[in-house]
């Protein structure tokens, strides 16, 4: 397995509220975009990883653990965390964040990824990509349901969320689990990626034949070029060998990267 993270400030903003956590011998992997003002952002996207990477260090080991339940233990333990946190400092009341986990259990050829909010998950197979959260958006939502009014106008903006960790009341996890087979990219990102870049080009540069990091760096390069709006953070977690030939005329001295391929590592 070889991994890439990456994060950014972006262009705009003047400080970064996204984290992640890449742990390959764990087999977890967490990117979370946190919101809130007075710097509550970062506080609440910290405190996500931070925790459920204690609950799966904790927990994810049991024996025959039941992967479902233990990732949405670990958001529901990320949740009462923050707003506990929140409770005690006004100043921080109304935080929250997205999360998205991926999770390989000791036993297994099966990726498990929950989430919450609009930070995403894709899986890149034979050329193909495929996105395999669903956004908990207001307006996904109105979508999914065939509930957006006629008139384009009307529709919820974009990005509001339905659920976010810590700031909604409760909470409602998306879990799913992916079948995974060798020279697969699985891949999660936070919205400053996706509002900034279009899916084909994503697409097109997961399939690059470089290594996942040149990938990550290459991928936060593409959203700041397009205007870096909000903070951006992308993860790619490449099972087994790449299916073809990696391109070796890559010039990887200019590569700055934070992950050494096979190591663990986090920003926050
Ligand atoms: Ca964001």
């Amino acid at each position: 397995m070889s991994i890439g993270a990456a994060t950014h400030t972006g262009m705009v903003r003047n400080h970064n509220e996204d984290c992640y956590l890449v742990e390959p011998e764990q087999g977890l992997y967490i990117v979370a975009d946190g919101m809130g003002g007075h710097q509550a952002g970062e506080v609440a996207s910290r405190i996500a990883v931070e925790t459920i990477h204690k609950f799966l260090s904790d927990h994810g080991k049991d024996e025959n653990p039941l992967p479902d339940k233990v990732l949405t233990d670990a958001l529901s333990a990320a949740h009462r965390a923050i707003r506990e946190t929140a409770k005690k400092d006004p100043s921080k009341r109304g935080m929250g964040t997205t999360v998205v986990i991926a999770w390989v259990p000791p036993s297994g050829e099966v990726i498990w990824v929950g989430h919450v909010g609009d930070s995403r998950a894709y899986v890149m197979r034979s050329g193909k990509m495929k996105q395999i959260t669903e956004d908990h958006t207001v307006f996904n939502q109105a979508y999914r349901a065939g509930a957006l009014p006629k008139d384009p106008k009307d529709w919820p903006p974009r990005q509001q969320l339905s659920q976010a960790v810590g700031a909604s009341e409760w909470i409602s996890p998306g879990i799913t689990q992916e079948i995974v087979q060798e020279g697969d990219r699985i891949f999660l990102c936070t919205d400053g990626l996706t509002d900034m870049v279009t899916d084909e080009e994503i697409s097109s540069r997961l399939s690059m034949p470089i290594p996942p990091q040149e990938i990550c760096e290459g991928l936060v390069e593409a959203a700041n070029s397009h205007g870096g709006r909000d903070n951006i953070t992308v993860v790619v977690i490449q099972i087994g060998e790449y299916k073809g030939r990696l391109d070796e005329s890559y010039d990887r001295t200019t590569v700055t990267g934070e992950v050494a391929d096979g190591g663990s590592g986090s920003a926050c």
